[in-house]
């Protein structure tokens, strides 16, 4: 018998080769049908008649067949024109095939097979009028034998889904079509949810079905609201039970301020915590030394430096002899972190390793970096998520931070926790959250907000500008002793692009502009050594301008760069280049940043003008939201719970969404087992229960 989790492949004729197509969408089982939703929808309710397809760009026609007419156009495009008479005139649908040259095989064989005079055709495409004549390019059609039967794909709202290779879009929707007699086997927990005015009830099957075929519009977008509510209802419970988990878990470890090797650090500074600074540490030190072990978020815009925030953290762990993991989304940070953990626990005689992927694999160095950790000797392991690995085990970790955090899936952050009992957590980011979800995965986390730069930082002057100012002003910089970062998007010349790249480009400018000055380049690719050699290098002034692609943009502090040159500005998002920009005015020099771009469409341009006029990270993240659509931002953050449709639950007040966490609250704290809740507690139990281990449903 079929259930939910069948495989696709044994379902519906899909077949091992579709199903594989269908594992590109994420796509294994039926129940993955089910909340496969479209992207989109067609409207075909409406017929529209010939006389009125000029005030449509798009639309869905209904004729009978008058005729069929082919013509070569060009020398390797063909056309098809079907003649459509709804009544009162004609027009055509109509069909564009390639041909190779030299084939003679018949492009619309199978079209015109299909399309016998006297029957009748529903159509779908764009619309286009010439001389009065009514043209659909036809990207969707059904034949009919009598005017009056009823068409399976028009006359209603119609999904539109995402496609790979392999898989027609009227496949899919079969295959979902027949998926959905399976809906009442979807787990519906309407009845768990709170009566709330604001929030109508509909099963979790019926959501469904109108998710992806609804009445109307309107019932679509409603019910993909109401579905957004319950997922996030089950994410709120499961993160409840997760941190009432972890609270209840005493931890073991305890921390004593001895200021044995914090002091040292402080005074080796050189600079004075800021308010917001001492407030952080602070609250993290207080977390540290309550009984329960922290989940602390630390939110700070780029340059507000949080990394000594961490680094305080991490002193205090060590001053009492624990072990700290610090996991970063990039080797080159990694890099980053691990040189400026070095000078600032100079004399302090901690050990610290550096671990990337490259660098275990490294056969000896692998050891050294595993036997270090199990007994103990190493204290700070700095590194990428390689750190998670299985194989690596500590003595007596009590400390997990992670830095750049947005560039973390929630899941691995998780599956970090594994390395010891009941660790605390400090997560790092300086991408501030959306509010509706803030509440959601923070529901489980406390936060601090670091909101102060440090003292006498200038804001960056940020100017769209010609190469030929950008190089000019960039020279004036170089003389004064200052450095610049010049950034292009791509390594290496490539067919498919045809942007500028680091390697052609760096030849060229030290030939050309820059050809008094030194000049090296960056980018992902190279080895990790050879990466932090350069990065050194550069801290040392070996060299005064430093070519890369965005791997500078996360975390990189270098006090003297304070220029900025980014190429093809137009085609980043408004996050990285004020990531890229938060590497310069590090100091209190001013810097300067240039955007070099084409700035030939609107978006474009309005893009831009945001990031020259606001220098705060927050407002800049927002209106990206507006403009790319939260999906995205989301995307990532959510990484791991695919079931949680993010981008339906912006739609949703956010009072809805306070709501429900108050309420969920309660359900944790009354019913902790969940066991008035018994198919809420299956869903969460089945859906959470390998991904948060430490969600204690069972
Ligand atoms: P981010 O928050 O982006 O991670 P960093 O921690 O890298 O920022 O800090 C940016 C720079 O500011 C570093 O060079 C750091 O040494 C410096 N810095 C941090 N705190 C202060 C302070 N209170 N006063 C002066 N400089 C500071
Ligand atoms: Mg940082």
């Amino acid at each position: 018998m079929l259930t939910l989790d069948s495989k696709i492949q044994f379902f519906n004729g899909v077949g091992y080769k579709r199903s594989s197509s269908f594992a590109k969408l994420g796509i294994k089982t039926i129940g993955d049908l089910l909340t496969f939703f479209p992207v989109k929808y067609q409207d075909r309710t409406r017929i529209i008649s010939m006389e009125n397809a000029w005030k449509y760009s798009q639309g869905c026609v209904f004729g009978e067949i008058g005729g069929i007419e082919e013509r070569i156009f060009l020398s390797n495009l063909c056309l098809l024109d079907v003649e459509l008479f709804d009544g009162i005139l004609i027009g055509y649908v109509r069909f564009f095939r390639k041909k190779s040259m030299h084939s003679s095989a018949d492009v619309f064989a199978s079209i015109k097979k299909k399309f016998e005079i006297g029957n009748f055709v529903y159509a779908w495409g764009n619309i286009k009028v010439k001389s009065g004549i009514v043209f659909v390019m036809a990207s969707d059609y059904e034949i009919v034998q009598n005017k009056s039967d009823k068409p399976l794909l028009f006359g209603k709202v119609v999904p539109v889904y995402h496609t790979v290779k392999g898989i027609t879009q009227n496949f899919i929707r079969e295959t979902v079509k027949l998926a959905l007699n399976f809906c009442e086997l979807y787990p519906d927990i309407s009845n768990s949810m709170p009566d709330f005015k604001k929030l109508p009830k509909l099963t979790a099957s019926l959501a469904i079905k109108r998710i992806h075929y609804p009445g109307t519009l309107k019932s679509a977008q409603f019910a993909r609201k109401i579905f957004a509510i319950q997922e996030f209802f089950i994410l709120e419970v499961a993160l409840l039970l997760f941190r009432k988990n972890v609270k209840k878990n005493f931890k073991t470890q305890k921390y004593e301020i001895k200021k044995t090797m914090l002091r040292p650090f402080k005074n080796n500074l050189g600079f004075e915590f800021t308010r917001d600074q001492k407030k952080a540490i602070n609250n993290i030190f207080f977390d540290m030394q309550s009984v329960n072990p922290m989940n602390r978020m630390l939110v700070g815009d780029v340059g507000s430096g949080k990394t000594v925030v961490a680094f305080s953290a991490t002193l205090l762990a060590v001053e009492n002899d624990y072990q700290v993991m610090i996991i970063v989304p990039t080797e080159i940070l990694a890099e980053q972190h691990y040189l400026a953990a070095l000078n600032a626990f100079k004399g302090l005689g901690i050990k610290i390793v550096l671990s990337t992927s490259s660098i275990l694999k490294k056969k000896s160095e692998r050891e050294k970096i595993l036997i270090g950790l199990k007994n103990g000797y190493v204290k700070i392991a700095i590194g990428t998520h390689s750190l998670i690995e299985d194989k690596i085990k500590f003595k007596n970790l009590s400390l997990i931070i992670v830095d750049e955090q947005h560039r973390f899936g929630v899941m691995q952050k998780f599956d970090a926790l594994d390395k010891a009992q009941s660790p605390d957590v400090l997560m790092i980011t300086a991408t501030p959250i959306p509010r509706a979800l803030a509440i959601g995965i923070c529901g489980a986390v406390d936060i601090t907000t670091i909101t102060q730069l440090p003292p006498g930082r200038l804001p960056v002057k940020t100017y769209f500008a010609s190469e030929q100012l950008a190089y000019t002003n960039a020279i004036e910089e170089l003389k004064k002793g200052n450095q610049v970062y010049i950034v292009f998007p791509v390594i290496d010349k490539s067919k498919k692009f045809t942007l500028k790249s680091v390697i052609q480009e760096s030849k060229k400018l030290s030939q050309t502009w820059f050809k008094d000055f030194k000049i090296d380049l960056l980018y992902g690719k190279m080895k990790s050594s050879e990466k932090t050699k350069i990065m050194q290098r550069f801290k040392d002034k070996e060299f005064n301008i430093l070519i890369s692609t965005t791997v500078i943009g996360v975390g990189i502090d270098i006090s003297d760069a304070t220029v900025m040159i980014i190429q093809h500005a137009d085609i980043f998002g408004l996050s990285v280049l004020h990531q890229l920009r938060g590497r310069v005015g590090r100091s209190s020099k001013q810097s300067y940043l240039y955007l070099i771009g084409g700035f030939k469409s609107d978006r474009a341009c309005k893009r831009l003008s945001i990031i020259r006029s606001l220098n705060d990270g927050i407002k800049v993240s927002e209106e990206d939201l507006k403009i790319r659509g939260p999906g995205e931002l989301m995307g990532t953050l959510q990484h791991g719970f695919h079931e949680f449709k993010t981008d339906d639950l912006v739609e949703v007040d956010a009072d809805i969404l306070d709501f429900i966490k108050k309420y969920v609250a309660k359900i944790v704290e009354d019913d902790p087992t969940l066991s008035q809740n018994t198919v809420l507690k299956k869903v969460i139990y089945k859906r959470f229960f390998n991904k948060i281990k430490l969600i204690n449903v069972g």
